[in-house]
């Protein structure tokens, strides 16, 4: 990256706000220097020191502790100074004022992470894993953050470059060596290391996808017509009285969000308004969102009332009242209130259009619900080997995948081994590309900016 790493930075580490202690966190050269005119001393490194920080005119402005780690055993592999201070707006603001006195410059959001990634000191992938450590929204997240950081995730990618090379030398040495009387690019061997090599490379893909979910959760979208039920499945399953539930029809006039969890499955449901011809502005609004809703849900739920007779196409609803056509994810038809039909719980999925029968005022069935939705998307609260991932370690690992299809398939069909070697190289690339040994600016560059600023 074009960054000046001879700077020195600093930000406030800690999140804005009142706290109990908060701190400022200081990468590069001048640490010591900064040292001596705050704390009028140089630092032993590692060590906690009680001091008073002083302005430039020797008057204290806070007291705390001082930490400074000397290069390269820091986080960032430079010398780094925390100044723990008073958890204070004010006194953070002077604290970092008196710093950037002193030559620091103001950190970039993701900077010191980034140059902890410039001095090796953590991979990409580690890196980004730290970004969504902190922003994990269950347990499991947190853990597979967690995972990922400690380079769970990293090692295997590794493992399976490992192999990626293995196999391009091989190729390269029967291109090579073509007057050999074995033929080496048709023996079997290059088909069995193939074979492990993408079976390798699909397990690792299945946990990553997993992670994925956990980072970016399920979006389910409640849909039908008013009165259906709609809110009142929304609180059911959040657990809380967020929407407004009454008899009136087109009380849910704009949309509302819930996020909840299942077993660490991160959801966010959505509750529209009720799909009919609406009677003014607010409403068609309303309805027109919830139309938008849906086209971007990874699946909807179509609530209908089990004691009226419905129209059970959502599609042709939706069209019938708004005359617009509607691209359409999975639908889970719910057919709602049984405690009135007095109708067990029920799940069925023949030929995949599954339906659910409940009752969102009781909580009945809404247990078969939660299950379908972990199932719907392969979700496993169990699975032990999961790390965080995200969507562009998926789009690599599947770039990965189709450039061995695509080679294996060359050498098979028109004993091609230097299309082979090829694409065993662009694959290489693009899980080069996961951990960071093989990754544009401008993407790093995208990366660390969406991190906060201190990180
Ligand atoms: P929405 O307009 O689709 O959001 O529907 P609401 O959740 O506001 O519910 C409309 C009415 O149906 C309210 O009076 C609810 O109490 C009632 N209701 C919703 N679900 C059930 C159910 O499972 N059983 C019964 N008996 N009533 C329900």
């Amino acid at each position: 990256m074009k960054d000046n790493h001879s700077q020195t930075i600093a930000a406030i580490a800690t999140p804005p706000g009142k706290g109990g202690v908060a701190i400022v966190r200081v990468s590069g050269v001048l640490c010591q220097s900064i040292c001596e005119k705050i704390l009028g001393q140089k630092l032993t490194p590692r060590y906690a020191h009680y001091l008073p920080f002083q302005n430039n005119k020797s008057r204290t402005i806070d007291q705390g502790i001082a930490i400074f780690f000397n290069s390269p055993n820091s986080f960032t592999g430079e010398d780094v100074l925390e100044l723990q201070g008073h958890g204070g707006p004010v006194i953070m603001d002077m604290l970092l004022e008196e710093v950037l006195a002193c030559g620091a410059v103001l950190a970039k959001p993701g900077e010191f992470s980034e140059r902890a990634f410039h001095n090796n000191k953590l991979d990409l992938a580690q890196a980004e894993a730290i970004s969504d450590l902190i922003e994990s929204g269950s347990r499991q997240a947190a853990i597979s953050a967690l995972r990922s950081l400690s380079g769970v995730f990293s090692e295997k990618v590794h493992e399976l470059v490992k192999k990626v090379i293995y196999l391009r030398v091989y190729v390269e040495a029967a291109i090579d060596f073509p007057e050999e009387e074995i033929d080496f690019l048709n023996d079997g061997k290059i088909a069995k290391q193939t074979e492990e090599i993408s079976s390798y490379l699909s397990r690792l893909l299945k946990n990553a996808e997993q992670g994925l979910l956990l980072k970016e959760g399920m979006k389910v979208v409640i849909a039908g017509k008013p009165n259906a039920g709609k809110s009142s499945l929304l609180n059911q399953l959040s657990g809380k009285d967020s929407a407004i539930v009454t008899d009136i029809a087109g009380t849910t006039r704009d949309v509302l969000t819930e996020q909840i969890n299942i077993d660490g499955l991160p959801l966010h449901i959505v509750d529209t308004a009720g799909l009919r011809k609406a009677k003014d502005k607010v409403e068609q609004i309303g309805i027109e969102r919830a139309i938008r809703e849906i086209e971007s849900a990874n699946r909807v739920l179509l609530m209908v009332d089990a004691t009226e007779e419905q129209t059970l196409d959502i599609n042709n609803e939706i069209q019938n009242l708004l005359g617009v056509d509607v691209q359409l994810p999975s639908v889970t038809l719910i057919k709602n209130k049984i405690d009135l039909t007095q109708q067990s719980p029920d799940y069925q999925n023949n030929d995949d259009d599954p339906v659910i029968h409940l009752s969102a005022s009781t909580g009945e069935g809404v247990g078969l619900l939660k299950k379908h939705l972990k199932d719907c998307v392969g979700f496993d609260a169990s699975e032990s080997g999961v790390f965080m991932a995200r969507r562009r370690h998926i789009n690599a690992l599947k770039k990965a995948q189709l450039h061995i299809a695509s080679g294996f398939e060359q050498l098979q069909t028109y004993s091609a081994g230097e299309l082979l070697a090829e694409e065993l190289k662009m694959a290489q690339d693009a899980l080069n590309e996961i951990t960071g040994e093989f990754t544009s600016d401008d993407l790093l560059g995208e990366i660390f900016t969406s991190f906060c600023i201190g990180k």
